[in-house]
């Protein structure tokens, strides 16, 4: 017998619920694959659901099948057509594309509703009078079972008047609730007579107002998907618990297709929160500039601060999916941000923090041009000209005056060489009446020109320079985690543990000019400083850079230290 055929190739990311997946079409339980993805408009997508976008749709690509864009929208009073934009947005920039099978739970909400009051004339779903807190206080606990509604038990033709005039508008908000007969002593609790129908009356962002009454998350998210066809339902793990109250709506029901869901372990990131809640509360509070403020772990602000999509793909399956819940470290995802950029950022000298140098021996007015690599991982990426001239800008922290052991940078006295250009020593230092360093006045060695020397020596330290007159402004903004701990919260207010260094704004920066004109979105590397994105802040006389990440990789050195 020959091999069955195996669906993912050796490069192909392997987990739990790809083997599931991959085991189900071969034994033809399955004949085709479809997931969906389903946020809820409530907020902007963060990396957790990038994880999550990854995986569904990621599966659908691998096995050869289709992944929804499913909106969850049965909460109208927290839904926004803002977020709903965004959303689109944010799953397209990842690369991923959902085609015609666009859908939203709210498109159900007829179906939904008959195939309710089906449950009621069986006799398995009841209109309960009492408030939120009395049916949460007969609920009972994880070791007591629950307790009867007195309504429990009204006659089917009772519950469909009520219902009915529930839909109608008769009732104010949270008066009645309708509620699945299931067992109010059941282990699980979710299978205590949930809740699936409440009252709120409220308008809809798609159905506007021909509802007062919304279906449950329970209620709604199983039957959508059953109506959609959808084979591997795939969630995090809090759903657990509510899968038998899923497979029994799906039992009860006439639906047209049987699901089944899967739960995997939720990201969670160090030195970040990944809850919708908590980042609109920063949002709301003006904490950051907004939700694609480049500090926040929203997809919006991922992007703005430069990270490529790539990258979070790659870090997608780099950590891989599974059942045991851990917290994954930034550095890993700042490592697959830094081996993207590696191989596709352009490297430009940009300085700063910038310190006047003046090579006296220059001759005044004289330009040379030298040519520099675009980028020594790609060779396609070609070269381009720097110019250079006698009076330079280098960063102020490559220069000491009374230098410690350790500093090879430049010192009075010493010689240094300039990234491509010339060596360089410092002979002169110009103070300002308060003593502070204003500018160097060096030589420059002929015969280093390109940077090295006939003679062979050789400088400890290469630093990155523009020619002053030459060099072009900007304002770079330089951005670090948005807490100062890996565990916000873990020891009293999360919020204390905002960091206070998260961003830092220097103006008066100088760049090469063949930076002038780079389009919002353009990333490059500054030699020696790290990976810089264009701001969409930047105007026609004033470019602004996002720090996207620095050149040291932390992650890369803990990895090796294991070893
Ligand atoms: P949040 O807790 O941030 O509000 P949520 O789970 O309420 O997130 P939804 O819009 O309901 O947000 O999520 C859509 C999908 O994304 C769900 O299937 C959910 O399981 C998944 N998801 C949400 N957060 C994460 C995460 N941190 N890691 C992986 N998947 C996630
Ligand atoms: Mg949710």
């Amino acid at each position: 017998m020959s091999e069955p055929e195996k669906s993912s190739g050796d490069d192909e990311p392997r987990d739990f619920i790809r083997e599931i997946v991959a085991e189900d079409l071969r034994t033809g339980r399955r004949t085709s694959v479809v997931t969906r993805f389903p946020p809820e408009p409530n907020g902007y997508l963060h990396v957790g659901h990038a994880k999550s976008i990854c995986l569904n749709f990621g599966i659908a690509r691998q096995f050869g099948g289709r992944c929804h864009l499913r909106f969850d929208d049965t909460n109208p009073t927290k839904e926004e057509q803002e977020y709903i934009d965004a959303i689109e947005e944010d799953v397209r920039w990842l690369g991923f594309d959902w085609g015609e099978h666009l859908y939203h739970a709210s498109d159900y909400f007829e179906r939904l509703y008959e195939w309710a009051v089906g449950l009621v004339r069986a006799g398995k779903a009841y209109v309960d009078d009492l408030s939120a807190d009395e049916i949460r206080e007969h609920r009972g606990t994880l070791t007591e079972p629950g307790r009867n509604s007195p309504f429990r038990d009204r006659s089917v033709e009772e519950n469909l008047d009520l219902l009915a005039r529930m839909r109608k508008g008769e009732f104010p908000d949270g008066s009645r609730v309708l509620r699945a007969k299931i067992d109010m002593a059941a282990g699980n609790i979710n299978l205590r007579d949930p809740v699936m129908y409440r009252i709120l009356h409220a308008a809809h962002p798609r159905t506007g107002d021909a509802w007062c009454l919304y279906p449950t998350y329970d209620y709604a998210h199983g039957q959508s998907d059953a109506i959609e066809g959808i084979t591997h339902s795939i969630c995090t793990l809090e759903f657990e618990d509510h899968r038998p109250l899923y497979d029994w709506f799906v039992e009860n029901l006439p639906v047209p297709s049987r699901p089944r869901q899967y739960e995997f372990a939720r990201l969670r990131l160090s030195y970040t929160i990944l809850s919708k809640r908590f980042l609109l509360r920063l949002v709301n509070e003006g904490r950051v500039r907004g939700w694609d403020d480049p500090r926040m772990p929203t997809l919006s602000g991922i992007r703005r601060r430069g990270f490529p999509p790539e990258a979070l793909r790659q870090f997608a399956e780099m950590i891989g999916v599974a059942r045991r819940e851990s917290t994954v470290d930034y550095a890993a995802l700042e490592h697959c941000v830094r081996d993207v950029l590696n191989r596709t950022a352009e490297r430009r000298m940009a300085v700063l923090r910038p310190l006047k140098v003046v090579l006296t021996n220059y001759p005044e007015g004289q330009v040379e041009e030298f040519e520099a690599v675009n980028n020594p991982e790609d060779p396609a990426a070609g070269t381009r000209r720097v110019p250079f001239s006698r009076e330079l800008l280098i960063e102020r922290e490559d220069f000491m005056e009374d230098p410690p052991k350790k500093f090879f940078r430049l010192a009075p006295g010493r010689e240094v060489r300039l990234r491509s250009a010339y060596l360089v020593t410092c002979r002169e230092v110009v103070k300002d009446a308060g003593g502070e360093v204003v500018e160097l006045r060096c030589t420059y060695d002929p015969a280093t020109r390109g940077g090295s020397a006939p003679d062979g020596r050789s400088p400890k330290a290469t630093l990155h320079w523009v020619s002053a007159p030459h060099s072009i402004a900007a304002e770079v903004r330089l951005y670090d985690h948005l807490f100062s701990r890996p565990d916000p919260g873990a020891e009293g207010d999360i919020l204390d543990d905002l960091s206070p260094r998260s961003e830092e704004v220097l103006t008066g920066c100088r760049l090469e000019p063949a930076l002038a004109g780079a389009p919002v979105g353009a990333r490059v590397q500054f030699e020696r400083l790290g990976y810089f994105c264009v701001d969409r802040d930047s105007s026609a006389d004033r470019l602004v850079f996002n720090r996207i990440v620095t050149l040291r990789d932390t992650w890369a050195r803990v990895k090796a230290r294991e070893k």
